[in-house]
């Protein structure tokens, strides 16, 4: 497809990568097939949530005689009912009128702020974990495991729909929460000897050319106590090329193989939401060549009405998974925030698409967990549906919790069929409390 590309947004010089964004969007809904009034809606939702896309996603991963049903059109393009219509409309006329761009921007900040922009107190999270001074980019989650969000890395190949983190995609610097300062993680993990795990998280790390990722990477392979380092990315499905084609993924690969030989795991944890992400010969070399430095590669997702609700969708994604040697991790339950009304799926359904997914796949594939809600208390995780005493409830337990001493304890909740977060569970069985209240 020939577009105007925006240069403007190529992540570094001498790459193939073209970012394309709203300024494209109405070429390329049109060639969706849209109305020149649905094209306005859309225009009017990505004045709110963000939006970016580039040709391979466009060329190789959407199926545009399916679009906009496709679901991997779905995956990257808003939709017009993804906002309450009043907003749609509201946005649209300033679009129609051609209104001033503050006066935009102030429209379309009124609605983020309506969207829960920060769930499980991302923003209150973004400090250490005891005591110390508060510092940007790092979040301690668990006693184990340490969350860094690298400055250079905080956007991505394209934008998922879906994405929880959009809020920081929008161009609001003080909803940025990045750092450059590695020098400081080293030196609070040398006070924190508990953390094992630095996951390198974003926006996307792998938007970061080598020698930017390096600089953050190299420093933590001096520290003794680390057994894993973990890069979260969605680039083997939105920009495989990465590590194949890109002026510096054989650089990239000699990184990986640097952290393996010092003796840490480099945990890739690969989101893939459909299996067709996993079909393209250039994404099935990348996982050959991340494979072969030693690195190992999990997967997850989160489960997203009308993207990959249904069962077989993830059981053939853990299956082609498998057969490329990638090891299967988590099934997500979509976070408040955003349009998530647009995409929840409750959680009585996504049990259900887990189990029935689940039991279709060999033993290797089971290494999955889920649904899990990564909440602010921590994962929670829906294990079924029974009856006790009478009662129908929800049977959960805790995958991660910030208070580790409530990990893997089970606990019940009320039975709703159309209870699609944590906040809508309520405790059952004559409890008022759940164990992460107490
Ligand atoms: C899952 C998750 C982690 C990592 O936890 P693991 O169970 O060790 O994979 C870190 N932060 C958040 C917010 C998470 O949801």
């Amino acid at each position: 497809m020939t577009l105007t590309y925006d240069a403007t947004v190529s992540p570094s010089a001498g790459r193939r990568f073209r970012a394309y964004t709203t300024r494209h969007l109405d070429e390329l809904t049109a060639r969706a097939g849209l109305s020149e009034a649905e094209r306005l809606e859309v225009r009017a939702v990505a004045t709110v949530l963000p939006f970016r896309v580039n040709d391979y996603v466009i060329d190789e991963l959407i199926d545009w005689s399916a679009a906009p049903d496709d679901p991997l059109y779905r995956l990257v393009f808003p939709q017009a009912d993804m906002l309450p219509a009043a907003d749609v409309r509201r946005m649209a006329d300033l679009l129609r009128s051609e209104a001033p761009k503050p006066e935009l921007t102030a429209a379309a900040n009124e609605v983020r702020a309506k969207l829960n922009p920060h769930p499980a107190g991302q923003m209150v999270l973004n400090i250490p974990k005891t005591g110390e001074e508060p510092f940007n980019g790092v979040q301690h989650k668990y006693d184990e495991t340490v969350l860094f969000f690298p400055k250079q890395g905080q956007t991505c190949h394209a934008y998922c729909t879906y994405c929880f983190r959009w809020a920081q995609f929008v161009g609001e610097p003080d909803l940025k929460m990045a750092s450059d300062n590695i020098d400081r993680l080293v030196a609070y993990l040398g006070k924190h000897p508990e953390v094992t795990s630095v996951l390198i998280t974003g926006g996307d790390p792998m938007i970061m050319g080598e020698g930017v990722l390096n600089r953050y990477i190299e420093p933590l392979l001096e520290i003794d106590q680390l057994e894993s380092i973990r890069i979260g990315t969605k680039a083997l499905a939105y920009w495989p090329q990465r590590w194949v084609t890109d002026p510096d993924a054989d650089d990239t690969l000699r990184l990986f193989e640097r952290v393996v030989a010092a003796g840490k795991n480099l945990a890739f944890m690969a989101h893939f939401s459909h299996p067709r992400e996993m079909l393209p010969e250039l994404a099935q070399e990348a996982v050959r060549r991340i494979r072969n430095t030693g690195a190992v590669i999990r997967t997850q997702a989160p489960l997203i009405r009308s993207i990959n609700d249904d069962a077989d969708t993830w059981a053939t994604m853990w299956r082609m998974q498998v057969r490329q040697g990638m090891v299967p991790y988590y099934m997500f339950v979509e976070r408040d925030t955003g349009p998530q009304d647009y995409f929840a799926v409750p959680l009585a359904r996504a049990y259900e698409t887990y189990r029935d997914a689940y039991q279709q796949v060999s033993g290797l594939a089971r290494t999955v967990r889920g649904p899990s809600m990564s909440a602010t208390p921590g994962k929670v995780c829906i294990d079924g549906v029974t009856e006790i005493a009478g009662e129908k409830v929800f049977v959960l337990h805790m995958i991660q919790a910030r208070d580790a001493s409530l990990v893997g304890t089970p606990f019940f909740a009320a039975y709703d069929e159309n209870a699609a977060w944590l906040s809508d569970l309520k405790p059952a069985l004559g409890a008022t409390k759940f164990p992460f209240e107490a």
